[in-house]
């Protein structure tokens, strides 16, 4: 499993390195288009110093102290590292594997990190889905270093986030939505009730709360784990005016609770709803279903913060779920602004599902 190959054309011609992997639906990634530089060690770690030497042209002039910043430090395709994600937490790197090819290089990866940070520790994630479609075990262990005992703290926007290294969900905070998070809460400074829908550790709901403080805002995920640690982001910000609610989203915005009042924004962050091709058909109904629903929930002029982390998804078929939904609800939605991930998830032209996160702020007539 994840063997190097060397992938030629129908007639021979040669085209590039991968490494192969008969388990999954990617059979084989690709490396490298010139025979002259095979995939081997010296690859790994270059391309690797190229995407930190970037992040750290990123925060050249940010003032947040080194153990409190948190940045994606190599973002797969994007970073030419297929199947390598790798997001730091202060001094604690979490390393996710997405391809079985790159088990490999671990040690490489590891000791590049080690060069170049001051690391306390570094951990590695292989999650339950990758697990099944790379064939291999899924995996939350450390590395090297050892992990905080308690959470630690890190700054986003000014304000302070507590992270579980030890049971977060994916590398423990959502850093894509990082600057998407400021812009909603510009967007949301005057509105009088907001609601977060799939709210995980608070990161929209706290940062509109810190910026208006006269909103009644309801904030709600399905995961009791992540609530907890909202409402510790909360307290930690000062922030006493959000209502978080364990429970389903789908079922919350078909069916608020009784004499409940409409909102004047609604911010939908809903988790991945297409994870592979043959799933998109069912997610377009669903992000359809959510959206609609979230309008009814709107007053007129209301606005919709709506996103969607899908790669199988284009910004284009979003917008044709906004269409759909402006139809069928018979409600104008303009889009005000549109926006994808944050600055330290670049994406690569040649992949364009590293262009994955639609984030569009619409008005709702
Ligand atoms: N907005 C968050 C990130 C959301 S990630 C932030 O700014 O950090 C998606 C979230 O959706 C996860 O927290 C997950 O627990 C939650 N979720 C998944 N399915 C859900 C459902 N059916 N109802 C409510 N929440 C759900």
């Amino acid at each position: 499993m994840g063997d190097l190959v060397e992938l030629v054309d129908h007639d021979g011609s040669w085209i590039g390195y991968g490494l192969c992997n008969p388990e999954s639906r990617i059979l084989c990634r690709l490396y490298s288009w010139s025979k002259e530089i095979p995939i081997d060690e010296t690859l790994i770690a270059d391309r690797l110093r190229s995407a930190m030497q970037l992040r750290h042209q990123l925060v050249e002039s940010s003032s947040t102290p080194p153990d409190r910043l948190a940045q994606r430090i190599c973002f797969s395709e994007a970073d030419r590292l297929s199947g390598l994600i790798i997001d730091r937490f202060g001094k604690h790197f979490v390393i996710q594997i997405t391809a079985a090819g790159m088990l490999r290089f671990l040690d490489t990866v590891c000791e590049t990190l080690k060069a170049t940070y001051a690391v306390e520790s570094i951990s590695l994630l292989i999650d339950p889905s990758t697990a099944v479609t790379e064939g291999l075990e899924e995996t939350n262990e450390v590395l090297f270093g050892t992990l905080p005992s308690e959470p630690i703290t890190i700054d986003e926007n000014s304000l302070a986030w507590s992270i579980d290294l030890r049971q977060g969900q994916k590398t423990g905070w959502y850093l894509d939505q990082s600057t998407n998070r400021a812009h909603a809460a510009h967007w949301l400074r005057n509105s009088k009730r907001i609601l977060d829908v799939c709210c995980y550790t608070g990161g929209f709901a706290i940062t509109a709360a810190a910026r208006n403080r006269n909103a009644q805002i309801v904030a709600i995920d399905s995961s009791h784990k992540a609530l907890e640690i909202a409402n510790h982001n909360a307290a930690l910000n000062s922030v006493d005016h959000i209502e978080f609610i364990q429970g389903d989203a789908f079922d919350y915005l078909r069916h608020p609770t009784e004499g409940c009042e409409l909102f004047d924004a609604i911010v939908l962050d809903p988790p991945k709803l297409a994870g592979s091709r043959n799933k998109l058909p069912a997610a377009l109904r669903a992000y359809h279903r959510l959206n609609f629903s979230a309008v009814k929930q709107l007053l007129p002029g209301g606005l919709l913060i709506t996103c969607s982390c899908s790669g199988r998804l284009s910004r284009e078929e979003f917008r044709q779920v906004l269409l759909g939904v402006s139809k069928r609800s018979g409600r104008d939605i303009q889009i005000l602004h549109q926006r994808g991930a944050a600055v330290d998830h670049p994406s690569l032209a040649t992949c364009p599902e590293t262009d994955y996160l639609k984030f569009f702020i619409c008005r709702v007539f």
